[in-house]
């Protein structure tokens, strides 16, 4: 991650970015729902477009009325570093069952991502998913801590290091992600999969697409309609599925069902596919047209669900004016 996110600046500055590090973006100046200017430090920067850029907390996108809805499903994730004997395994390793110090079932996952044998280290973490009406109820700090010592035999696991935790708006439940000349991107726009976690791609992709829609055009209302189009059913589908995770009693009754035995068999293959978002508009196949079905029956169902809309209400922060 360090490289690639590395490897993205260099490609910026090739193409003619002003790099500026360590300065945060702040004050965004508002005429109407135009941003005019903003401070990087003290400098005031005057900008044709601006496009927001600044991950799950967005206390930029904040500050321009980006609003979460934490009743939609968020997650909860907490992710660190540890040495292992076996840095150099080629297979990331995922654990859905995540048992408590008690032995209870937690509504979450945990991962392992082996980093290679010149770094020697593994990055061991674990997600559970949330709503507002069922929180789960986890110390992620402590469960990770948990969840390492179950691993540190089989993995030859140092001690964990560099924790960070966050929590996660999924799915595009976030309201005013644009103005007329704005738009949030990636996680400030709440990209995430809800069911796996992934928003590295989204990051990428919702940067394309912002970029494809600069011009003269107000993006308060198309930036949340090509956000609609290109995962609207796929993101409220997701959600709605990933709501079951936070019910404790799901994961216990459906886990072995789902994991082992001839039905695990079955369903493991569709399940890898789906979470992983490896379903194109191309693919005609059972799974490939019910997923597809399914993410139109709910989109009609749930029509009235926030996703990236434009609140009536919708006023900038006082602050910025
Ligand atoms: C524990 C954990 C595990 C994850 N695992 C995966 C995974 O395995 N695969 C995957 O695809 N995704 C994963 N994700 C999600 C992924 O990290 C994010 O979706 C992705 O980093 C989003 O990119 P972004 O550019 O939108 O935001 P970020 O990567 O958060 O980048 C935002 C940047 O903006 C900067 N910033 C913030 N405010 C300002 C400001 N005012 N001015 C200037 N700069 C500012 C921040 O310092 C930061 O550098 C994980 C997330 C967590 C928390």
């Amino acid at each position: 991650r360090y490289r690639f996110d590395a490897l993205l600046v260099d490609a910026a500055v090739d193409a003619g970015a002003t790099l500026i590090t360590g300065t945060p973006a702040t004050d965004p100046m508002l005429e109407g729902n135009r941003v005019t200017s903003f401070r990087v430090g003290e400098a005031t920067v005057h900008a044709t477009w601006v496009i927001v850029a600044d991950g799950v907390r967005s206390t930029f996108g904040k500050k321009l009325g980006r609003t979460w809805h934490r009743e939609e499903v968020y997650g909860i994730a907490a992710r660190s570093y540890a040495s292992s004997t076996h840095a150099d395994e080629p297979w990331m390793h995922s654990h859905v069952e995540l048992k408590d110090e008690d032995g209870e079932v937690q509504p979450g996952y945990g991962w392992i991502f082996p980093l290679g044998l010149e770094l020697g280290q593994v990055n061991i973490g674990l997600g559970a998913l949330s709503t507002a009406q069922r929180p789960a109820k986890i110390n992620t700090k402590k469960l990770l801590e948990f969840y390492a010592a179950q691993q540190r035999p089989e993995w030859g696991l140092g001690g964990i290091e560099h924790v960070t935790s966050a929590l996660l708006p999924m799915g595009g439940a976030v309201s005013n992600v644009a103005g007329a000349n704005w738009m949030l991107i990636g996680d400030a726009a709440a990209c995430i999969n809800p069911l796996n976690g992934e928003g590295i791609d989204y990051g990428l992709e919702t940067a394309a697409l912002a970029v494809d829609l600069l011009g003269p055009k107000d993006f308060t209302l198309a930036w949340p309609a090509v956000l609609r189009e290109h995962y609207g059913e796929s993101f409220l589908l997701a959600r709605t599925a990933a709501r079951l995770l936070t019910y404790p009693q799901f994961l216990p009754i459906a886990g072995p069902l789902a994991l082992r035995g001839p039905i695990g068999r079955m369903l493991m293959p569709a399940a890898a596919r789906l979470m992983g978002n490896l379903i194109t508009d191309d693919d005609r196949d059972l799974i490939a047209r019910t997923w597809r079905a399914a993410g139109r029956t709910v989109s009609s169902l749930r029509r009235d669900t926030p996703l990236w809309d434009s609140t009536a209400a919708w006023s900038p922060s006082p602050s910025c004016l």
